[in-house]
């Protein structure tokens, strides 16, 4: 009795302790769900007069998310070009450089930068690695060849890229404690944004009969868009997540399938993938051929130059076509 008694003082004693700490940390972090892996690793680099925290960005959607945090007060550097494909990016010998010189490297994780490890490797350096998707709950693949396989499109949901901003701001706040009331008036300014953007789509989305809210894409990158504005994911021309790999003849008879026995009206092609074969199923089952921008932003002055636009840019495509 006396030594249960004594175990039980204990567990609440260790209760007690963690909730201090729970608590203290907290209290200098701003709120959110979410907390990136890599934070309680992050070390507060001593910045010289005038020099900014080096910050790398994997995707142009990620780096501008850390723009839109960031802004004049960090020195970005975003590895990939506008128009390349992550699932497939090989890094130039400039990515090596920015890497090793960086004090933060914000991935989107997940698993879509698959060259991520060797760069990391190959280029040295003691920059944080903090993905901004930490704390998201991440959709599967069920079924299939690589059952499992994690879906890395995030940032098809508004309210994932609030995540990201959470994690970003927190991160950066520890870095840059010196600027961080710059990072978190940015960060609800931008929370703000995603918000109505959220509400926008979800208007747009109205005005689709719910029957042809159905979507045909290259890889399948809309589950976290499907998921949100109730529409369903019929096929993909490649398989799985990513588009590195290529359908069998079988894979693509049956996605002609579907297509007419649905009656789909369009597939969705992402602007940074080859459209052979869209274009071979679209002459096969008479749909027409939507290019969206999925894996990269458009050029700045281009339609889909920042994140919001870019999300815009594909509501209106997909509501055109499907309405
Ligand atoms: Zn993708």
């Amino acid at each position: 009795m006396g030594r249960a008694r004594f175990n039980l003082g204990k567990a609440h004693l260790w209760l007690a302790i963690t909730l201090v700490v729970i608590l203290a940390l907290g209290a200098c972090l701003p709120k959110g769900p979410g907390t990136p892996q890599a934070t309680s690793t992050l070390e507060t680099p001593r910045l010289k007069q005038g020099e900014k925290l080096r910050v790398v960005a994997t995707t142009t959607i990620v780096g501008d998310v850390v723009r839109a945090i960031g802004g004049e007060a960090i020195d970005l550097t975003v590895l990939l070009p506008v128009g390349a494909d992550p699932h497939t990016y090989e890094p130039i010998p400039q990515d090596m450089a920015a890497v090793a010189e960086a004090h933060v490297i914000f991935i989107n994780g997940a698993g879509l930068e698959g060259f991520l490890e060797r760069l990391l490797r190959n280029a040295g350096g003691k920059a944080a690695v903090v993905s901004v998707s930490e704390g998201i709950q991440f959709r599967k693949l069920e079924g299939g060849a690589r059952p499992g396989e994690i879906d890395p499109h995030v940032w098809f949901n508004p309210l994932n890229v609030i995540v990201w901003v959470h994690n970003i701001e927190r991160t950066l706040c520890i870095l840059d404690p010196a600027n961080a009331e710059v990072y978190k008036a940015n960060a609800r300014q931008y929370e703000e944004a995603l918000r109505e953007l959220d509400v926008w789509i979800a208007e747009q989305v109205a005005s689709i009969p719910p029957s042809r809210r159905k979507l045909v894409t290259d890889h399948a990158a809309f589950g976290y868009f499907a998921e949100r504005y109730g529409f369903e994911q019929i096929g993909a021309i490649f398989p799985g997540f990513s588009t590195a790999s290529e359908p069998s003849a079988q894979e693509l008879a049956e996605l002609e399938d579907s297509i007419q026995n649905l009656g789909v009206p369009a597939i969705f092609v992402g602007k940074t993938v080859n459209p052979d074969l869209a274009y071979r199923i679209a002459r096969d089952t008479g749909v027409q051929v939507v290019f969206l921008y999925t894996g990269s932003l458009s050029e700045p002055e281009g339609p889909a130059g920042d994140y919001i636009s870019f999300m815009r840019y594909d509501v209106s495509a997909i509501v055109e076509a499907l309405k």
